[in-house]
């Protein structure tokens, strides 16, 4: 969190529905020094929604968080919320309240107090102060939990204090910064869970940066793919992952065949093999779960190529298949588990795919 306890926050911006919880608009920031922190950043998130900063370390997710939050300044650009320009507002008058994975709850300070700190320094009411103790542990899951010290808690239960005290000044916007980077990885599921459920119920939105594409995949509403301080591409999770734009991407997201090479018409040339796509383009990008392998794999699959069966990896519920063109290239094939073929390492296989299953990329 910020100034500890949060923000008296009720105050900001209009709240018609239409207008959106946060924007930043061309931001980009040059650290003193010169390195560069991020390029050009331009979002929007609505109201209510669950939005994700995705991408991998140093590609700006921190910077952008902190310049929403009012913990550091634009070197140009403007950041909006609820409509309202935060041009010289400091951290502790916006309506943003920020967690981290290093959660500072006061030790020496009950559960309840913690919750409370925000409010108590704003001067609320008694009253409401108490009001909001109890809703926000009930949100939580902590009802009962109110005279603990954060010592006698588990890492999870600590984690959602601070999620409780984070969201007791009634933030318009919750950011968090990889609030479950520290947690195994057990932990770290039952807290994507309950993060997502405390959102959904709560209907603040938050805005979330994580480097885990499986936590921005499964949590997000939507969410930014971000590269070298720049957005690669916004949408809804199935979006970026069914319908990538970038060869970053579609390789940040999942596993990939990708292709590359010189267009002629619908097909593409490469590394000597010829592939027909849905459209043409340079590069195109085909998920392991869509390549088919088996000795015969069928006429449908329009584009079939013979090679040698390389490897069998196995997966749990699924199985793995790198199959070795006469070329040289190297496509993998995901299949569950219980339709696979009956293949063994070194036979010679069919693999293949359906054309309208490939992704033309632009780069
Ligand atoms: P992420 O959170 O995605 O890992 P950051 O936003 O922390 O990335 O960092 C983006 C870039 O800005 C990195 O190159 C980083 O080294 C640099 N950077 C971050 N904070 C500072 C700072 N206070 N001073 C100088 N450079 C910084
Ligand atoms: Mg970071």
């Amino acid at each position: 969190m910020n100034a500890p306890g949060g923000n008296d926050t009720r105050t900001t911006g209009t709240t018609a529905p239409d207008v959106p919880d946060a924007e930043l608009r061309d931001i980009r920031k040059v650290y003193e020094g010169g390195a560069r922190g991020v390029e050009e950043v331009s979002l929007t998130v609505g109201r209510g929604e669950f939005f994700s900063l995705l991408g991998p370390s140093g590609c700006g997710k921190s910077t952008t968080l902190r310049i929403l939050a009012g913990l550091e300044r634009p070197t140009s650009g403007e950041v909006r919320i609820r409509g309202e320009s935060m041009r010289g507002r400091p951290a502790h008058r916006r309506p943003t309240n920020l967690v981290f994975q290093r959660l500072a709850l006061f030790p020496h300070l009950t559960v309840a107090d913690n919750v409370a700190f925000g409010p108590r320094l704003h001067g609320w009411p008694r009253k409401r102060i108490a009001e909001t103790v109890r809703a926000k542990l009930e949100l939580v899951g902590l009802t009962g939990y109110e005279k603990r010290h954060p010592a006698q808690l588990s890492g999870g239960q600590q984690q959602r204090v601070a999620i409780a005290r984070a969201l007791a000044g009634e933030p318009a916007v919750l950011l968090l910064d990889e609030p479950l980077g520290a947690l195994d990885l057990r932990l770290r599921v039952q807290m994507q869970q309950a993060l997502k459920r405390i959102q959904h119920d709560s209907g603040t939105t938050f805005i979330y940066v994580t480097h885990d594409q499986i936590e921005a995949l499964t949590m997000s509403d939507r969410m930014a793919v971000m590269n070298e301080g720049r957005i690669e591409q916004i949408g809804s999770p199935a979006e970026l992952y069914r319908s990538p734009r970038t060869t970053f991407t579609a390789t940040f997201l999942g596993d990939t065949n990708l292709f590359e090479g010189v267009s002629r018409g619908d097909v593409l040339e490469t590394d000597g093999i010829s592939i027909s796509l849905p459209r043409p383009g340079r590069i195109a990008s085909v998920r392991p779960e869509h390549v088919a392998v088996g000795a015969r794999i069928g006429e449908r699959f329009t584009n079939r190529f013979r090679g040698r069966l390389e490897d069998v990896i196995f997966q749990g519920a699924s199985l793995r298949y790198h199959v070795r063109l006469p070329s040289g290239v190297l496509l993998t094939a995901e299949r569950p588990a219980d339709t696979h073929p009956d293949l063994s390492i070194g036979d010679d296989v069919e693999a293949g795919w359906d054309p309208a299953s490939a992704v033309v990329l632009d780069h």
